[in-house]
């Protein structure tokens, strides 16, 4: 059984209102999107920025609401929980940002952070094993107990991801929603962070949903990786798949704009025409065909399902079988 199951999931948040406070129109910031995950996978999710791919990511922990469909994590639907029962559920699905300093409380020390999350939940009984528990935490992430009695601001943006993930490990999760964990580092400091995220997944078999816009990054860390665009996946294959031989145009593109080291495999840079459509009013039939170097008239009015291609490997598009 899949660790996470997402079914037909919609988020759609009312920007106009009517003169009874009726919503007149709505930003689809996800769009009927379905997909899975096993548990200790990591699955990586790419789109340009406004794809909705961090909304996407935050519906799951239910940061946000979601409009329709269903969240199911180990068979229960979250989407339908509220309150208590919501809150117990939601120790074992965790979320870390890609600005950990904005989501640590600049008053509170390092060891007060992670102990909250412990008392939360009622994790350490008494203050020895309480600090015990904490010392390891800061351990796992590459920390120490010297670090505990610090804030925020002491540390590097490095370091602070560092204690954003051993709060998020003090709750023992299942799986952690990673919103572009590493964008704002430099790029060896990513790659630390990156590592650690393997290291603890070996260690504890915690599943990742990994997020950010670089492909590069996603396909290092991910199995299996889809792609996001105008709130909904247009591809989703294993990671290899996905970078040596893409379906979908718009994965293609992205692939064309990515740097690589040997200038043999270099592939043709492919320039979209025109910016992302909006959200609100959104193309009908295919919502890539504005941009599509190789949409027929069949795009402008009739919207590709996300179909099996090839064993494993799904793609909304009409030229893809
Ligand atoms: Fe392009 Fe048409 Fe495929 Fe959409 S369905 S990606 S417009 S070819």
């Amino acid at each position: 059984m899949p660790l996470l199951e997402v079914k037909n999931l919609k988020v759609h948040f009312p920007v106009e209102c009517g003169p009874f406070g009726r919503a007149r129109e709505f930003v689809k910031a996800v769009d009927d999107v379905s997909f899975d995950i096993e548990p200790g996978e990591t699955l990586g999710l790419v789109g340009e920025s406004g794809c909705g791919k961090t909304t996407l990511g935050r519906a799951i922990v239910r940061l946000v609401e979601p409009s329709a469909g269903s969240i199911l994590f180990e068979g229960e639907d979250l989407a339908a929980l509220s309150g208590a029962e919501l809150r117990a559920r939601r120790r074992r699905l965790q979320i870390i940002f890609q600005d950990p300093y904005g989501s640590l409380n600049p008053r509170m020390t390092v060891e007060e952070i992670i102990g909250e999350a412990l008392d939360i939940h009622k994790l350490a009984e008494g203050e020895s094993a309480r600090r015990k528990r904490i010392y390891e935490l800061l351990e796992a992430v590459g920390l120490d107990f010297t670090h505990a009695e610090r804030y925020p601001h002491e540390f590097s943006g490095g370091q602070r991801q560092r204690i954003g993930i051993a709060r998020a490990l003090a709750v023992e999760p299942k799986l952690i929603v990673c919103d572009e964990p590493v964008s704002a580092l430099d790029v060896s400091v990513q790659a630390q962070i990156i590592n650690l995220l393997q290291d603890l997944q070996q260690e504890r078999g915690i599943a990742y949903l990994f997020i950010a816009h670089d492909l590069t990054v996603v396909e290092h860390i991910s199995r299996r990786v889809m792609v996001m665009y105008l709130g909904k996946i247009v591809e989703l294959a294993d990671a290899k798949a996905i970078v040596n031989s893409p379906r979908h145009p718009y994965t293609q593109a992205l692939l064309s704009a990515v740097p690589v080291v040997d200038p043999q495999s270099r592939r043709q840079r492919l320039l979209l025409p025109g910016d992302v459509p909006s959200p609100i009013h959104p193309p009908p039939g295919c919502p890539f065909h504005p941009r599509c170097p190789l949409a027929e008239p069949l795009c402008q009015t009739v919207v590709p399902s996300l179909h099996e291609a090839a064993p494993g490997h799904k793609v909304s598009c009409h030229l893809a079988q």
